[in-house]
């Protein structure tokens, strides 16, 4: 599978300075005392995925995710993430087959504009979405369980469950090539 090998943070939340977080192996743990960002980090991940939705990363406008200030800095003017993903094994097909490391970036700015980049390249936000539709990941998938998830999945509708397991069972990228045909 497609494994997750690098952070980078810039300008994001807490994160003012460039920040490469290493994830060297498939078990990372994150440890600090409150406040320190460990949940940022967590957000940032969503976030590039192509979370849309402020509240969903605790904030209320997009351009909350942006730095902005502290008693020793003053706030910048965008935010920036990628991800880097091993595909050495050629998990991600497609036309992405034939690279060994897929980067996923995106950026904001102070006017709440975002833009997206896959390997250098500029590209919509559903060229990212499409990319972890069925893998499990994406900015609302199963693949992260933060504080508060566990009990919204015990609590949840059976409509709302609906969703986990068609994810999981990775039938959601059909219904939403559904969606897509039948709206146009
Ligand atoms: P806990 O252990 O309490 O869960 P945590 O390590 O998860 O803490 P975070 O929630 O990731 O902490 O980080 C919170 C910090 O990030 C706060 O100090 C907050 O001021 C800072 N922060 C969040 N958004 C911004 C922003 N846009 N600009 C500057 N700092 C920010
Ligand atoms: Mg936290």
């Amino acid at each position: 599978p497609m494994r997750l090998t690098k952070l980078k943070l810039s300008g994001f939340k807490s994160f003012v300075d460039p920040t490469t977080v290493p994830l060297p192996s498939s078990l990372v743990g994150v440890v600090g005392p409150n406040g320190c960002g460990k949940s940022n980090i967590i957000d940032a991940v969503r976030w590039v995925m192509g979370e849309s939705s402020a509240k969903h990363l605790r904030g209320d406008s997009m351009a909350d995710v942006i730095f902005n200030g502290s008693t020793s800095r003053k706030p910048v003017g965008q935010a920036t993430v990628e991800l880097v993903f091993d595909n050495s094994d050629g998990s991600l097909g497609g036309q992405y087959a034939n690279y060994s490391e897929i980067a996923i970036k995106r950026t904001v700015t102070r006017d709440g504009q975002s833009i997206y980049h896959l390997n250098g390249t500029r590209c919509r936000r559903r060229d990212i979405t499409d990319i972890f539709l069925g893998t499990g990941l994406g900015p609302r998938s199963y693949a992260i369980i933060e504080q508060g998830t566990i009990s919204r999945i015990i609590e949840a509708k059976p409509e709302e469950l609906r969703v986990f397991l068609e994810e999981a069972a990775g039938i959601s990228k059909y219904k939403e090539r559904r969606r897509e045909t039948e709206n146009r």
